[in-house]
């Protein structure tokens, strides 16, 4: 009896609720036909910022304003490499970041006054909503709500330092910060972070740094952030165990909160709040996430893939990601590194089946692998056929060294007792009972495996009996590289097996049937493809169009864009600081353009230098001039060349002298230009020339 009365009861609230939300239909299908004359949303993505900004200006006048001053200096932020020689670049910029701390906020302000109560509610129950919290969620309305921004520091239209912040309010937080190998052009760099000037701007506001995997494109820079500004940082348990070594790298471990997370769980960040969704990719622990705001759940995938046979983990969470797609999402932000390719990637275990295959074939030989460090799945794969095949495990390379500690340490990887064995111990077993996991994949000249390749690998001298296998795709880039470690390691009799050869490497990353997945199972309102070259999130638009995104709700952004969001629309509404800053040794950000073009032109020319000591009295010259040369020419073969280009300065000096001639820098220039165009004359080339004066 009781039941019943309380199911009547039940039906009776179903049937109130389902009338609400039917005159909420109908107010939303009012709201939507307002909004349909509209025209500001991505549609017009083609359109210059500055009109953007006269866009907002009918709206709002001071966001306009704000915006329009931003716009300005968007063509600066770009050309970041600019920025540390140019001294006054900052101080541009700094107003910048002013406009951007919202005395009220510009564009939202007047969305909030339309839904105040309703929006700090979904704020309230958002805060306090957990993953299991689905039923009390309303579906998604076309009703404007407090505004998300998503600014892209890195990571779009290249490959690497990917890093987004995500503002709502007074909230910021961070997602990934990541580095970039140096393009060849960029002489001497080590390595390239993202420009933090906007996020040290705005320090106070950053909430956390959320990491999705330990790839150094999503935590290289990180040591470099923290010491701009110090906030939580929040990641999966290998990822923090990798970034961990990083830190101690750094001076920075127990100066940084860093708090383990597992997929499933939510972390808040101010107003917004970070759920972690376990995915498949080439490292353990890798999440993509879902950004609960005020404004809508924004999906980020992260790097992923969709493995149904992973080693040693789940299937990627494709039921959390349906589930985030039944109750609304209105905006995805994918990895495009595969959209070119067709199909599915494949899965990790088919590199285990072939290593099976070429362990046979390798007989009696030793085995040398090659794979990249990070990829902890495929080492175990390397480990689970090395204890089949009864040999023991070398591990060379500093990097391979770390990952493998760190990972066995923290139980993503297995090796039974005893298999395990010293590099330098690898003399006392015989080649079929050994094999050698390294670095050098890529070719990278200072690795392992090309130091094998060049004979100088302290332990490894590779001869016929060896068995080499690459189990890696080169990079763009690399191709040369790996080219000659293969060349040199064939040259010594060694059998290697490389690229497509017999299935020995799988990609981490989805190809188009994983990315319409996704793409699927989200239904997002709007669409941004990350994580990528303009071809990769081109084509990777042209996948969602195909899966009935419409066009002018996908968005390809750049980095520095500030692209907002208030669950109606998806607009740039602006630009902030972005770009490259290089690092060299211990400075970071000291080498810019003057110094790359400096440094360009000794390596292409060479440098001479011109030393004299003049009389200040008589103005004559007084000792010299000395010329001193490097990597122009061989000096003790071009003699001549020298004794004339020494007899070119002195009637330079000379003829200085009769004009009257006496300030330094007339003298120099003096020098400068007849010594070049003499050095030009006779050798067609035009080497740096330092002239250094000296009075007595
Ligand atoms: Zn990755
Ligand atoms: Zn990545």
């Amino acid at each position: 009896m009781d039941t019943m009365i309380t199911e009547r009861k039940d039906s009776l609230r179903l049937e109130k609720k389902r009338c609400r939300q039917v005159k909420e239909i109908v107010a939303e299908e009012k709201e939507k036909s307002k909004q349909a004359g509209r025209p500001k949303t991505m549609g017009r993505k083609k359109t210059a910022p500055q009109k953007e900004a006269d866009g907002s200006k009918a709206k709002e006048p001071a966001a306009a304003r704000k915006t329009a001053s931003r716009t300005k200096t968007s063509a600066k932020t770009k050309k970041q490499i600019d920025k540390p020689d140019n001294g006054t670049a900052k101080n541009e910029k700094a107003p910048l970041g002013a406009a951007q701390k919202p005395k009220g906020r510009p564009a939202g302000s007047k969305s909030a006054k339309a839904a105040p109560q309703k929006a700090a509610a979904t704020t309230m129950k958002m805060n306090s909503e957990n993953v299991s919290d689905a039923k009390r969620s309303p579906a998604r309305r076309a009703v404007r709500r407090t505004p998300v921004r998503i600014m892209p520091l890195g990571g779009l239209n290249e490959i690497g330092k990917n890093m987004t912040l995500y503002e709502c309010g007074q909230d910021m937080f961070i997602v990934d910060c990541g580095l970039m190998f140096p393009d060849p052009d960029m002489l001497g760099v080590d390595l390239v972070i993202p420009d933090f000037t906007f996020v040290e701007q705005n320090a106070s506001k950053i909430r956390g740094i959320v990491l999705t995997h330990g790839h150094e494109d999503h935590i290289g820079g990180l040591p470099y952030l923290l010491k701009k500004i110090n906030c939580p940082v929040y990641g999966t348990k290998l990822t923090l165990g990798l970034v961990e070594g990083k830190l101690k790298e750094h001076g920075l471990l127990g100066k940084v909160s860093l708090n383990v997370v597992k997929p499933r769980q939510t972390v808040k960040m101010g107003c917004m709040a970070v759920e972690f969704i376990h995915v498949n990719h080439s490292i353990p622990d890798a999440v993509g996430l879902a950004i609960h705001t005020p404004a809508g759940v924004i999906v980020q995938t992260g790097d992923f893939k969709v493995d149904y046979s992973p080693i040693e983990s789940d299937v990627i969470d494709l039921g959390r990601f349906a589930e985030l797609g039944n109750r609304g999402v209105l905006c995805l932000l994918a990895d495009s590194t595969n959209a070119e390719r067709p199909g599915s990637s494949m899965s990790e275990s088919k590199v285990g089946y072939s290593f099976d295959n070429l362990f046979k074939m390798a007989g009696s030989r030793r085995i040398i692998i090659a794979t990249f460090a990070s990829n902890v799945h495929r080492v175990q794969q390397i480990v689970d056929n090395a204890v089949r095949y009864g040999r023991k495990i070398a591990v060379s390379g500093r990097s391979m060294v770390n990952v493998v500690g760190k990972a066995m340490e923290l139980g993503y990887l297995n090796v039974p007792d005893g298999v395990l064995i010293d590099i330098d111990t690898i003399g006392r077993y015989p080649s079929d009972q050994i094999i050698i996991i390294t670095t050098g994949s890529q070719g990278e000249p200072m690795a392992a495996l090309s130091r094998m390749a060049s004979g100088d690998h302290r332990m490894v001298s590779v001869t016929a009996d060896d068995f080499i296998i690459i189990s890696a795709n080169p990079i763009p880039g690399n191709e040369k590289h790996v080219n000659r470690v293969v060349n040199d390691l064939m040259r010594f009799g060694a059998d290697v097996v490389y690229e497509a050869m017999y299935d020995v490497h799988v990609s981490g990353h989805a190809c188009q049937d994983e990315l319409r997945l996704m793409l699927t199972l989200t239904k997002p309102q709007f669409f941004m493809p990350v994580h990528g070259e303009y071809k990769h999130l081109k084509k990777h638009a042209g996948v969602a169009k195909t899966v009935g995104i419409p066009e002018s709700n996908i968005y390809i952004g750049e980095i520095g864009q500030v692209i907002e969001l208030d669950g109606v629309s998806m607009k740039m509404v602006g630009t902030v600081p972005a770009g490259k800053i290089l690092v060299d040794g211990y400075g970071v950000g000291d080498v810019g353009s003057i110094v790359l073009k400096d440094r360009k032109h000794l390596a292409e020319d060479g440098l001479i230098v011109v030393v004299a000591t003049i009389d200040r009295e008589l103005g004559t010259l007084a000792a010299g001039p000395d010329i001193v040369s490097r990597g122009f020419v061989y000096v003790r073969e071009s003699e001549e060349l020298m004794a004339e280009a020494r007899q070119v300065v002195k009637e330079a000096f000379r003829s200085c002298e009769e004009r009257g001639i006496g300030d330094w820098n007339n003298l120099k220039m003096n020098v400068k230009d007849e010594l070049s165009g003499f050095i030009y004359r006779k050798t067609k080339r035009s080497p740096m020339i330092l002239p250094i004066i000296m009075e007595i």
